[in-house]
């Protein structure tokens, strides 16, 4: 069973001939024909009266980012409601996690981990008499290192798809039949690819408090990593706020 820390972060840096900013704002000064007026230095004013202030943000649009998303299958149907974006996603159909891949799980509970299972040491049902029961973790010669921190409900769940999986697959079953017993737990792959405003949007939506735990576990990293690379457009989102709060700032 192998089990993987969930991500998000930016997949294709986008390589403009000049910055971000200066790429919106050569593009909204078509508007009125104010080209002459750009200067190495005019991005930052200008992003802030014509898109923070004033509030035209079409003119982000005229920039993309691709991100890389790691997540559970119950968290790729959440990031494909969002409709402006396009995606690609691994397919149950396609990979075959026999031959392919061992397939991946993430833990519901990212308060919890255990370092051994995300190491990519296998954890082991030990049944100790008159003891609940327990997983644990030993070195290659058997040496034990520590128990499991994941429950043991969840860890034989899994350990029974996954033998499932393999004895459908074993007994003919194509991978997009054999991917019925798969669980949300399944760990996928997912780019997701949209417009600066989209992102705005998206950031705003799942950071909230609302917002599912295990989004939030990767959308306030991303959020970060968004705030870093381009200036200004996504500084006034903070996590953790009320939905209410947070789409307030919309545009
Ligand atoms: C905390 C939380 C809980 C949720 N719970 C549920 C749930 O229980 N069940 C459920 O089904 N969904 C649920 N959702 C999903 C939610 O209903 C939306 O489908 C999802 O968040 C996509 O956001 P969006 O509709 O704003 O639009 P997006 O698809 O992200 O589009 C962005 C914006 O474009 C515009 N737009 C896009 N398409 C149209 C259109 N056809 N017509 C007009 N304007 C459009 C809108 O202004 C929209 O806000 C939940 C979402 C969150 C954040
Ligand atoms: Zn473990």
């Amino acid at each position: 069973m192998k089990i993987v820390k969930p991500y998000a972060q930016i997949a294709i840096k986008p390589k403009y001939n000049m910055g971000i900013l200066q790429t919106i704002e050569d593009a909204a000064r078509i508007s009125h024909r104010s080209e002459d007026g750009q200067t190495d230095e005019s991005y930052q004013r200008f992003i802030e009266a014509v898109v923070m202030k004033k509030g035209d943000w079409s003119v982000v649009e005229h920039v993309s980012l691709s991100v890389d998303f790691c997540v559970d299958r119950g968290i790729t149907h959440e990031l494909v409601r969002h409709r402006l974006f396009s995606y690609t996603q691994e397919s149950t159909r396609f990979v075959n996690y026999e031959k392919k891949m061992p397939p991946s799980f993430i833990y519901p509970k990212p308060d919890v981990v255990c370092e051994y299972c995300l190491a990519g040491n296998p954890t082991r049902y030990v049944d100790i008499v008159g003891k609940a029961p327990v997983w644990q973790h030993n070195t290659s010669d058997g040496r034990f290192l520590g128990d499991c921190a994941y429950i043991a409900e969840w860890l034989f769940a899994i350990d029974n798809i996954e033998a499932s999986y393999r004895a459908l697959l074993k007994q003919g079953w194509r991978p997009q039949e054999a991917r019925s017993v798969l669980p949300n737990a399944l760990a996928s792959r997912i780019r997701m690819t949209g417009n600066l405003r989209s992102w705005r949007w998206f950031l705003m939506m799942r950071t909230t408090t609302e917002t599912h735990p295990q989004m939030r576990e990767v959308t306030i990293p991303l959020l970060k990593e968004f705030q870093d690379f381009i200036p200004i457009l996504y500084d006034d989102i903070i996590p953790n706020r009320s939905q209410a709060e947070a789409t307030a700032l919309r545009h």
